[in-house]
């Protein structure tokens, strides 16, 4: 990795020679970023994508104003849930028919939790992160309420390690990628190995390594997964998630919302479920066609670039970042938490801080977006797709001037707003 030159002349030097040999340079027009800002959210919400603006009036004027009901066959609405899937598999290292975009990431945690208990009965507990994206947890308290004799364990709380959980009584375990507060990214091949060593089954939960961390879930052997497409994959607010199932699971796992879009013959309008032997069996009923009809743009955005040369860039912008801001953290008392060992991160950087909230808002105020979550985290999520390396030396020396100068202190900073 190139040594990061600390003095001013020599840093604005070596980031226009990093923006003029970055092979990624040329997707940055691909997506549309409010003028003058630095997005760093992109871990929440990725910016739009500039094909999808044709995209929706096509989708809206032609598809459904003229097309209307026939559009269910001429535009593909209804394969847009596996011919979609398709192409986030190949992102996730899955091979086709595993994979539908269907849902959000809560109803898929469900409907994989319950599809990993169908395939291990007699096994009575789900083993998960304390520290896991609520959500998840939440959906997993309710997987559990409905099933008496099952105990939810979660790593922090009932064991050190999620490897001290999982034993002969462990039916699925649910596992983040990337975690969501500290960046801090997971052994895909290593953890899932160890879980089919008690064979158990795992459930990897995508959000945050999507797009920008190579997935291997076939190579992996994962059983099941699911992630979103609104993050990293930059398909807009609400755009549907998706679920994997590996294809040796498919003909037996059940999901428990029948509905009829995962019955073998919806058309035939047969009294009774019985589901289709492959991934459709994971659909539930009609989807959000305008919300998946943003995904080509989205996917289309990264899928022609090697998911290596993204990952090597988000490398090298993550640890620039650390370089420049770790002085100024070091002085004012905020701690990076977020692992320096970049086989150890995903692609966002974490910062503790007694008053990150305000000052999450005053970088705001200098156009530096960020976001905050509670009780002082504050992180910097960092896209190789849209991000120059001078965006990214543009970002540090604004957290560094608010650090130094303090104005996160100023009342207008201090409110706290509905959404963090
Ligand atoms: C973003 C995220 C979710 C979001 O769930 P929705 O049902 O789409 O609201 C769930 N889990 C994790 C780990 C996330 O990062």
């Amino acid at each position: 990795m190139t040594p990061v030159i600390t003095n001013a002349v020599g840093v604005a030097l070596d980031i226009a020679r990093r923006d003029e040999s970055d092979p990624l340079a040329r997707l940055k027009q691909r997506f549309h970023l409010p003028a003058g800002m630095v997005y760093l959210a992109g871990n929440s919400l990725g910016p739009t994508p500039v094909a999808a603006f044709a995209d929706m009036e096509a989708a809206m004027r032609r598809e459904w104003a003229e097309g209307l009901v026939r559009s269910w066959n001429d535009a593909g609405w209804f394969t847009l849930a596996e011919s979609l899937g398709d192409r986030v598999g190949a992102l996730a290292g899955a091979a086709a028919g595993q994979t539908m975009v269907c849902d959000s990431v809560s109803v898929n945690v469900y409907k994989a939790l319950q599809a990993g208990r169908s395939l291990r009965p007699k096994r009575t507990t789900i083993v998960a992160e304390g520290g896991s994206f609520p959500t998840d947890l939440y959906v997993a308290e309710g997987v559990v309420a409905g099933a008496p004799g099952m105990e939810l364990l979660l790593e922090g709380v009932d064991g050190a390690r999620i490897e001290d959980l999982v034993d002969e009584r462990t039916a699925v375990v649910l596992v983040n990628h990337v975690d969501y507060r500290t960046g801090e990214l997971r052994d895909m091949a290593a953890m899932t190995r160890f879980i089919h060593d008690k064979g158990a089954l795992v459930v990897w939960d995508l959000c945050h390594s999507i797009g920008v961390v190579p997935v291997e879930l076939d190579r992996a052997g994962a059983d099941l997964a699911v992630g979103c497409t609104y993050k990293y994959l930059n398909c807009g607010p609400g755009a549907p998630a998706f679920i994997y199932a590996a294809a040796r699971h498919q003909a037996t796992l059940r999901q428990p919302l029948s509905g009829w879009w995962g019955h073998a013959t919806p058309f035939a309008f047969e009294r009774g479920y019985r589901p289709d032997n492959g991934a459709r069996r994971l659909l539930c009923g009609t989807q959000p066609i305008l919300s998946m009809r943003t995904l080509d743009a989205g996917l289309a955005a990264i899928e022609d670039v090697d998911m290596h040369t993204l990952r090597a860039k988000s490398i090298a912008i993550t640890d620039l970042f650390m370089t420049l801001v770790e002085d100024a953290c070091r002085t004012h008392g905020a701690t990076i938490v977020t692992p320096r060992d970049p086989a150890r991160r995903g692609s966002q950087v974490s910062i503790a801080f007694e008053h990150g909230y305000p000052v999450v808002q005053a970088l705001m105020a200098r156009g530096v977006v960020g976001d905050f979550r509670a009780p002082d985290m504050m992180r910097f999520g960092f896209s190789p797709a849209y991000l120059s390396y001078a965006d990214v030396h543009r970002a540090a020396s604004a957290f560094n001037a608010v650090l130094e100068g303090g104005d996160w202190r100023d009342a207008r900073f201090t409110a706290r707003r509905a959404v963090t």
